[in-house]
């Protein structure tokens, strides 16, 4: 099974992903988690992207197309994997059916502005795992402490509120032709879309797109 999560920036994509790798065995390949684990080990790479990431820009496509075409040709991909963060752009989604790169699935995560507002000023992240944490909507058992191995939380210099308004646009601008494009390619038959109202609780989500996945693997 492979498949793409699209929606803006915290829309609760990472959220999902977690939930959906566990389930169905496939692994999340966050480009966002790629690229921080980078800039955190400081290799020239990191280095040569991180100011890109900070200001909220996007990392050029022949970067970001070569990152995921290597990730993805790697053993556990073969029954499948979620892309979470990629494509961002028209020229990335093409990169992967010119790569023959088929999809089965892109479910678009929908939430609208005012809200990823807030939930991007309280996220928290565990950068080694990318498991995602909310101060308010999702905290972990100890404030500012990772449930799982016990280590810090940070905040992305990112989810600062004027670098999340600039992300979003570039959302809007560059990200959403990707729903015309992804709803044409099911109206070919090429994949199935999937639209989720966002807002509902993490829980809601979850049961939603399980719900999808389920029923449409019953009936192949
Ligand atoms: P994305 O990967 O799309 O940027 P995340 O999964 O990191 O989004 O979620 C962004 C923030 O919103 C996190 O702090 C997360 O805990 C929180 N969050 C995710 N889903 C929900 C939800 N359904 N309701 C409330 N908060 C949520
Ligand atoms: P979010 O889910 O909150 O939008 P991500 O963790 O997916 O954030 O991405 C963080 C940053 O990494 C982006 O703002 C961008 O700078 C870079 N990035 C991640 N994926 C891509 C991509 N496919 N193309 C270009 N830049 C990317």
């Amino acid at each position: 099974m492979r498949l793409v999560l699209l929606g803006c920036p915290g829309a609760g994509k990472g959220t999902q992903a977690k939930f959906i790798e566990e389930k169905y065995a496939i692994p999340q390949i966050s480009t966002g988690d790629i690229l921080r684990a980078a800039v955190n080990a400081k290799t020239p790479f990191g280095q040569q992207v991180k100011q890109t990431i900070d200001e909220g820009g996007l990392v050029s496509d022949d970067i970001m197309i070569e990152l995921v075409k290597e990730r993805t040709s790697q053993a556990d991909c073969q029954n499948g994997f979620l892309l979470d963060g990629f494509p961002r752009t028209i020229r990335q989604a093409e990169s992967l059916w010119q790569n023959k790169i088929h999809l089965d699935f892109v479910i678009e995560v929908k939430v609208p502005d005012d809200e990823l507002i807030k939930r991007l000023s309280g996220r928290r992240v565990h950068l080694k795992s990318g498991r995602v944490y909310h101060v308010l909507y999702n905290p972990p058992k100890k404030a500012g402490i990772d449930d799982l191995t016990g280590e810090t939380l940070i905040q992305r210099i990112d989810d600062q509120e004027e670098t999340v308004r600039n992300r979003l646009a570039i959302y809007h601008q560059q990200t959403e032709p990707l729903v015309k494009y992804y709803k044409d390619m099911d109206e070919h038959g090429q994949l199935r879309y999937i639209e989720i109202d966002g807002t509902q609780s993490m829980d809601a989500v979850k049961k939603e797109i399980f719900n999808y996945l389920d029923e449409d693997s019953e009936t192949k």
